[in-house]
């Protein structure tokens, strides 16, 4: 028994053990382009359907078109058939397709696995769009200045960046201060889709780990096939987790 590989240039190699490190799906231009998860399959293990994570998102929303280029720091909840998720806090870009920044990086996975795995529809995030402020403060700050006569495009001066001030100048032609703080503290933008491959950073899913030993790595199903990286279901935060667990997934593989 072993095993026998042929290289596209021709080379064969042959060995008694073999370690499959093809990577996930993300940046196929650099070679990892799921190729991995064929020859497992091929072998008989079972393959979790991948998506992408820690991706942009598709929002259509006039304000994102309006705002592009723009980032501020908001905090968002994932709202999947009416389902809320955790909030998460960082910085939120407003893109021509729809939002970027860690914030939308970090709330990614959940909303790509509902849509590109679940085939869930009914996706939005919940959005506040000043965190820095209480409702009922912003509420009475809104109000006071509705009072002075603030124009409705100054509405927002020293709390947001000018270009949102004006972006929501509407909102305050047409609702009361605090109807209007209200919806900032709770925007929602409807998420129709994830952006592709080429522009995300992991790979949520890959081969099921229930069919790997975790103490050495090596298949369940094929005596000397090891998996190791991003081949695997397994997949962290932003933050480095993901090389750390290739590394060491790597190395605990070659031991043996
Ligand atoms: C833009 C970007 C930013 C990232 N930022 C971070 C970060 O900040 N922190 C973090 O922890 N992780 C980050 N990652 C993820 C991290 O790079 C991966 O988790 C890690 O590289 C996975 O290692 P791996 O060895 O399993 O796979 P890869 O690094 O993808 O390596 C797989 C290798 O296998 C080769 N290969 C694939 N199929 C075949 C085949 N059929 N035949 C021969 N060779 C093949 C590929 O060419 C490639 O060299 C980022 C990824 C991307 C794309």
């Amino acid at each position: 028994t072993g095993f026998s590989l042929g290289a596209a240039d021709g080379k064969q190699q042959t060995g008694h053990s073999l370690i499959l490190t093809g990577g996930g799906s993300t940046y196929p231009s650099f070679g990892s382009d799921g190729s991995g998860y064929k020859l497992a399959s091929s072998l008989g293990h079972r393959i979790i359907k991948p998506v992408p994570s820690t991706v942009p998102l598709v929002v259509k929303d006039p304000l994102c078109h309006l705002l592009q280029g723009q980032r501020i720091i908001a905090r968002a909840q994932s709202r999947i058939q009416g389902k809320i998720g955790n909030p998460v806090d960082g910085e939120l870009l407003f893109t021509k397709y729809g939002l970027s920044g860690s914030l939308i990086l970090d709330i990614s996975q959940e909303i790509s696995l509902a849509i590109n795995r679940l085939n869930i529809k009914d996706v939005s995030l919940e959005t506040d769009l000043i965190p820095f402020m209480e409702q009922k403060q912003l509420e009475t700050e809104l109000t006071n200045r509705h009072k002075m006569g603030l124009t409705p495009e100054d509405m927002l001066t020293g709390i947001l960046p000018g270009k949102l001030c004006l972006a929501f100048k509407q909102l305050f032609e047409k609702e009361n201060p605090s109807k209007a703080a209200a919806k900032l503290k709770n925007w929602r933008f409807e998420v129709s889709g994830t952006r592709g491959w080429n522009e995300a950073e992991f790979t949520a899913g890959g081969i099921d780990t229930k069919e790997v030993d975790p103490q050495t790595l090596e298949s369940k199903l094929v005596k000397g096939l090891y998996l190791a990286g991003e081949v695997l279901d397994v997949n962290g935060k932003r933050g480095g987790y993901n090389l750390g667990f290739a590394w060491a997934s790597g190395y605990v593989a070659g031991l043996s």
